[in-house]
């Protein structure tokens, strides 16, 4: 068997992003007795979780809850989380060769598929990454672009039928009694609470049987305290793709009884509205300089199941757009990437350049098999990759520096101020402690000179 150091040093993995599947990565590779092994965990961002943190709705009590369980490997003596360090920035990919004897990467799709349509730039039109990153309180957050598209809007087209689509929706439709006991930033739950936002469009380009959302979340857009739920019964009449589509499919058949339940309710008057329309494809986001609606074609399905224009058009009054038509992976300088399908090319996790694996690198989660699937999803997933980087671990290429302390000396000597596990503790504690201030249980910090201040201010402590 070759000697790549294992059997007289731990084998020294870097996880390229602290989502789920990159700390679920961690934690399959501890979980293991085969090779001993030492982890650091790279974030661009001060505090880690990915999107646990900052893509899950702050209303999702329970799914939220899953940072408990990620941080609980953060805690793990073999894992080093070293959070404020862009790769490709901070450290390139060629660097971390240096240092580590395999790398893996789960830096997941930070950005928002596009519509390429007529006045997708106008104002009040933003994308649902946008706000989320808004309400979430990302630090990159384009606070003044979304809180100027929000805070004068009263009709909002939501577009696209996913289960982000039914989050924004239910969080721009909550009033503040219902936001209140969630982490988001203390000024996004105050305009919120102020906005006079009273009807959203919410549009399926197919039909109800094609849309991606779940039950559950669907569900919960009819039971809020101050919105009714509005569907056609017009749009919720089955053709055969349709009937083939929902048969046997028990999330499709679900969704259907719970649109055709709502499709008989007559909504009170004075309250919000939420409108799901489906065949409804947009075609222009039109207004002068700032939106003033969609412009949208009718849509049917042929027999195959491909979508055609009807010829019939109509113009949904709006003026606010979120379009929510999906993530999109990016590359990372360094590392092959598949630019049609937005996703690093690999063979059972092994990244993959021309047709060749690349050496020592790995891939998981969103950047691996594109933006689908719920958390639960990439503990599969980043289990499957680790999987094959420990079947190669007596093969990798050995890292000349693997002394954990050459890469933060590296990165010290660059000015690059990383948080590691005591910083986010520190982070977390501040959170803690600002939510109480105000009678929550925690207020989400979204500025990042604050997050680096409390992290140090912590260590120091
Ligand atoms: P998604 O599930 O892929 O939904 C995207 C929606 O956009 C689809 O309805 C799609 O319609 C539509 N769309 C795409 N291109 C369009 C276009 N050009 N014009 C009009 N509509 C278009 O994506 P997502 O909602 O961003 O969610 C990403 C993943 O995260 C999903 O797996 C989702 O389940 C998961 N997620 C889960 C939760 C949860 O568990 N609570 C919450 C949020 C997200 P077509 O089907 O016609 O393409």
């Amino acid at each position: 068997m070759p000697d790549n150091g294992s059997a007289t040093r731990p084998l020294r993995v870097a996880i390229i992003g602290s989502g789920p599947s990159g700390l679920y990565a961690a934690e399959a590779l501890t979980r293991h007795d085969e090779v001993e092994v030492s982890i650091d965990v790279f974030d661009r961002l001060p505090a880690p979780f990915g999107l646990a943190r900052y893509g899950v709705a702050p209303d999702h009590l329970a799914l939220r809850s899953v940072r408990n369980t990620l941080e609980t490997v953060l805690d793990d003596p073999a894992v080093r989380l070293l959070a404020n360090v862009e790769v490709g920035t901070d450290i390139s990919v060629e660097e971390l060769h240096r240092f580590y004897d395999a790398i893996v990467f789960t830096y997941g799709a930070a950005t928002d598929q596009r519509l390429e349509i007529p006045g997708e730039d106008l104002d009040g039109t933003i994308s649902a990454t946008e706000l989320v990153n808004w309400y979430c309180g990302h630090p990159d957050a384009a606070g003044e672009r979304v809180e100027a598209a929000i805070t004068a809007a009263t009709s909002a087209v939501v577009i696209g039928v996913g289960n982000v689509a039914v989050d924004v929706t239910r969080v721009l439709s909550k009033t503040a009694p219902e936001l209140d006991h969630t982490d988001m930033p203390q000024h996004v739950l105050d305009l919120l609470a102020a906005t006079s936002i009273t009807s959203i469009t919410v549009l399926g380009r197919r039909g109800p049987a094609q849309a991606a959302f779940t039950t559950k979340e669907l569900k919960e857009l009819g039971e809020l305290a101050d919105a009714d739920v509005l569907v056609d019964a017009h749009d919720l009449a089955l053709d055969p793709v349709s009937e083939a589509d929902i048969e046997g499919e028990r999330r499709r058949e679900r969704n259907m009884e719970v649109l055709e339940e709502w499709s008989t309710r007559t909504p009170a008057r004075g309250r919000r509205t939420i409108r799901l329309r489906f065949f409804s494809q947009p075609v222009e986001i039109t207004g002068p300089d700032r939106v003033t609606g969609v412009r949208v074609e009718r849509t049917r399905l042929d027999a195959d199941g491909s979508l055609h224009g009807t010829g019939e058009y109509t113009t949904i009054d709006a003026d606010l757009v979120v379009r929510s038509v999906g993530y999109q992976g990016m590359p990372l300088a360094g590392v092959p990437f598949d630019e049609a399908r937005g996703v690093v090319p690999h063979a059972e996790g092994r990244v993959v350049d021309d047709g060749t694996v690349v050496p020592g690198e790995y891939v998981a989660g969103w950047i691996k098999r594109g933006p689908t699937g719920i958390i639960g999803t990439n503990k599969k997933d980043a289990t499957a990759t680790v999987r094959s980087l420990l079947a190669d671990a007596a093969q990798l290429p050995r890292a000349a520096q693997p002394d954990p302390d050459a890469v933060t000396t590296h990165l010290s000597e660059r000015g690059v101020r990383y948080v590691d596990v005591d910083g986010w503790h520190a982070i977390d504690a501040a959170e803690i402690a600002l939510g109480e201030s105000k009678g929550r249980p925690r207020t989400t910090l979204h500025d990042r000179e604050a997050l680096l201040e409390s992290a140090r201010r912590g260590v120091r402590d």
